[in-house]
């Protein structure tokens, strides 16, 4: 606009119109309102003046010798300057058609014919004035959409009863899209979010909304391109006069950069830049935190220590940079063994999480959180030992190195840090003092059943091929008339190194270690042998009761498998009955149903082990087609002197009744239980007092002979 407009005058004028006389009125007119007035009587010079002269304001006369008005106001706005400049149009009095092409044409506001020559001046200035008020605005409009375009900073506002959301282009431009091809809701803004973090959004949304706070957060987003950003968001809530929230309005703003340089910083503070592992420090505080949450689940934590042995002498004959690359090697496949021992062998350690660290020079740290067993740690201890002193080949050079281990547990061995770490450090030394490549728990006991625990587990692996298993098997008897109706298979494990193992001490490791299927069908297998062999010697023919892990469960083609076994055999299904533990069934799934259907269609019999222990109802075991429950041992154990088990027995032999199953009582050892139980109507039983589990010889010279039980009532009574 014109330079000399608000000191010297308040501001420059432009009248066109070919009516001189008009001219004179209006040059008097403004100039005494301290006006400075320019003129001219056609439209052809208008542009031209219009340059040179960038009036702050038009006058205008519609009517023209030859271009018109409207034409003119047209090229004003056409004009690079001309935009923003106030036109008044002159019109004549009621000539709407001139008022309407006048808008039409870009005029700011008309005046009609014959004038208030008064009233123009103050028409004029307040013309100005908000045309300046508006020029300033578009100005700081644009200074801070530039200001937020710089900073990434956007604003929105969300009309929560229509659900219209508004958003800046610096939203558009954070998010990456075109606003064209958005419908704006609340759930398209909601679909920028990182799914890691939808919940938290959605969550400080509606918390803002119910409790009427400002929420201010830092979370991801994720673009359509498939990039991530991190965003700090804040909002607001605008309620009516009844306190109920109608608007949001919020801002958000793309942090990445910020984001990224702390995180690179933290980086070089917290971890180790030859190795990219954690630091001492991160490795401290990822203890403390393991401590805590192990503390809140009573669960352990291992602290591992390790160091290389005779990492000196490789850096010394090697150099030093063939020593940092193997270091890297190192880290690395120290990684992927503890990813690897964390899952797939043993169940136990599914549910823990480890992190590694380089404490500096050749020691490292593992951390096993969330174990529930000590050995869980000497699993992963020896893994490491095995994995890590396979051949590295660094630069060239073939390099085998070997690593102790020291090993310290929470809560066993300490409950504080600093503690743990001591001890896992004075654990490590012991090993190296033993011979290197070992790895020693702080407590000399654990290291003794570590290595227990890890021989045992050894040996099992081999015991099927070395035929160390053998079936068993003990009668279940019928005390109405004292025969045996069904005898159960129970598995016995001979070792030579460590003599005879029970399966209470055994089947739980094979499940762990993923053997108790294999063996399970081993079972079943010698079993139906054993039936065929009965029957070739014409023995009466038995039930024979064989014990099923859950595992087994857990593969899709159960019935299948017996189905094949019973089939090779040429055993008769209605000859088996298979114990299922109540956690099959609490397992539930619809898979577990379709099976138990199946065994039941082959005409296999189904028994529920040690009923009483899990936590079935009775409404869930409606839903299996079953057709025994074997009361749990300790029931029997205690009833006579535990008022509380009679009932129990007394509760689910009722059970058992109302639903037409077959009950049989385990573990019975005494003649005062015998005789509780008749009592009952339980009369089927199996325990010591009967006979012991005896080998497949006996059994099949007790079948023989027909033995007869009814006596045991009057034994000792
Ligand atoms: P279970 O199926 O409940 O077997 C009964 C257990 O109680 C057997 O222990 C048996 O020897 C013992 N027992 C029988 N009568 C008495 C008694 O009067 N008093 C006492 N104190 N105990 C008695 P065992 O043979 O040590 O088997 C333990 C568990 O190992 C079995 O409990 C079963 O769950 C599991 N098991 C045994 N064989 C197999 C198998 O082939 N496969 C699977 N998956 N598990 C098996
Ligand atoms: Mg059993
Ligand atoms: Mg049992």
């Amino acid at each position: 606009m014109s330079e000399n407009t608000d000191q010297q005058s308040g501001g420059l004028v432009l009248i066109i119109d070919d009516d001189p006389m008009i001219l004179i009125l209006a040059r008097e007119a403004l100039e005494k309102e301290g006006f400075v007035v320019e003129e001219a009587s056609d439209g052809s010079r208008v542009l031209s003046m219009f340059s040179r002269l960038q009036p702050d304001i038009v006058l205008l006369d519609v009517m023209l010798p030859g271009i018109d008005g409207f034409t003119v106001c047209r090229q004003i706005r056409e004009h690079p300057e001309g935009k923003n400049t106030p036109v008044l149009m002159m019109t004549g009095l009621d000539d709407i058609e001139s008022i309407k092409r006048a808008y039409d044409s870009g005029a700011t506001d008309f005046i009609s014919k014959p004038f208030n020559w008064f009233v123009l001046g103050y028409r004029v200035r307040y013309m100005l004035r908000a045309s300046r008020t508006l020029h300033a605005l578009d100005s700081s409009r644009v200074s801070l959409s530039y200001a937020q375009r710089i900073a990434r900073l956007g604003s929105w506002e969300w009309n929560v009863e229509n659900d219209r959301m508004h958003w800046s282009d610096a939203v558009n431009e954070i998010f990456n899209v075109d606003p064209q091809d958005l419908d704006k809701s609340y759930q398209a803004f909601l679909n920028f979010v990182h799914p890691l973090d939808k919940e938290l959004v959605s969550s400080a949304i509606e918390g803002a909304l119910t409790n009427n706070k400002p929420y201010s957060i830092d979370h991801q987003i994720l673009l359509p391109d498939g990039s991530e950003r991190f965003v700090h968001s804040e909002a607001e809530v605008i309620a009516d006069k009844n306190g109920k929230p109608v608007r949001m309005s919020g801002i958000m703003q793309d942090i990445t950069e910020r984001k990224e340089a702390e995180k690179r910083i933290k980086d070089l503070a917290y971890y180790d830049s030859l190795t990219g592992l954690p630091n001492r420090i991160l490795f401290k505080e990822n203890l403390e935190h393991a401590l805590a949450h192990a503390e809140r689940k009573n669960t352990k934590v291992a602290t591992l220590f390790l160091d290389l042995d005779r990492f000196k002498w490789i850096n010394d004959t090697m150099g030093h940079s063939v020593g940092d690359l193997l270091l890297q090697a190192f880290a690395g496949r120290l990684k992927n063994t503890v990813r690897k021992s964390d899952s797939i062998t043993h169940d136990n350690l599914s549910q823990s999480s480890y992190s590694i660290a380089r404490l500096g020079g050749d020691e490292f740290t593992i951390i096993l959180d969330d174990i529930n067993r000590a050995q869980d740690a000497a699993i992963v201890a020896r893994r490491i030992l095995e994995e890590t002193s396979q051949l590295f080949v660094i630069d060239g050079h073939e390099v085998f190195v070997t690593a102790s281990i020291g090993i310290s547990i929470f809560p066993d061995d300490g409950n504080d840090i600093v503690t743990l770490i001591k001890y896992a450090d004075t654990a490590m030394y012991h090993a190296k003092d033993l011979g290197k490549n070992h790895f020693q728990f702080y407590s000399s006991d654990m290291t003794d059943n570590a290595f227990k625990f890890l021989l045992l587990e050894n040996q099992l692996h081999h015991a099927m091929e070395r035929n160390e298993f053998e079936v068993h098997y003990q009668p279940q008897v019928d005390m109405l008339s004292g025969e045996v109706i069904c005898v159960e298979a129970l598995i016995r494990w001979q070792n030579p190194e460590l003599g005879m193992i029970s399966p209470a001490t055994f089947i739980p490791l094979a499940e762990e270690i993923g053997l108790i299927v294999r063996i399970d069908e081993w079972v079943l297998t010698s079993v139906c042998r054993q039936i065929k062999a009965w029957e070739k010697d014409g023995l009466p023919p038995v039930r024979v009761a064989v014990n099923l892990s859950g595992q087994n469960f857990m593969q899709k083609n159960l019935s299948d498998r017996i189905s094949t076994i019973l089939t090779a055999t040429g055993v008769s299904p209605d000859r088996l009955e298979l114990e299922l533990t109540e956690g099959v069934l609490m397992r539930d799934g619809k898979e577990t149903i379709t099976t138990l259907d199946e065994l039941k269609g082959m005409g296999l019999s189904l028994a529920i082990d040690d009923f009483g222990t899990g936590y079935s109802s009775l409404s869930y075991l409606k839903r299996f087609r079953l057709d025994t429950l074997k009361i749990d041992r300790s029931f029997i154990k205690d009833i006579a002197s535990d008022s509380d088990s009679e009932a129990i027995v007394a509760a689910i032999v009722s059970l058992a009744d109302s639903m037409k199953l077959r009950i049989i009582a385990e573990g019975v050892e005494t003649v005062e239980q015998l005789t509780f139980l008749c009592g009952l109507q339980c009369n089927r039983m199996q325990g010591f007092l009967f006979d012991r589990p005896m080998t497949s010889s006996n059994m099949s010279s007790l079948l023989r002979e027909g033995k007869n039980y009814s006596g045991r009532l009057h034994m000792d009574a």
